[in-house]
């Protein structure tokens, strides 16, 4: 099992790094996202370093209990 500090984990598809609370996505056709998106999971060593999906950070720094930073906030509200 990947290292799960919280009830979400980060999962790279559709060209951003989303999160979501399902568990174990790898080799999943079809991940629900936090921010509503279903997308298709991909696991390389490139994903890892897309952008992050600004409403997952915000749902994911909401279910955490930890503050937003500032400039990712007004981006997400942007
Ligand atoms: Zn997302």
């Amino acid at each position: 099992m990947p290292f799960r500090p919280h009830p979400f984990s980060w999962a790279p598809g559709a060209a951003e790094r989303h999160a979501t609370r399902e568990g174990e996505w790898r080799g999943a056709d079809s991940v629900a996202a936090l921010c509503g998106a279903e997308i298709r999971p991909v696991d390389t060593v490139e994903s890892w370093l897309w952008p992050t999906c600004v409403r997952c950070d915000v749902e994911a720094h909401r279910i955490a209990g930890v503050p937003m930073p500032r400039r990712r906030r007004m981006a997400a509200a942007g």
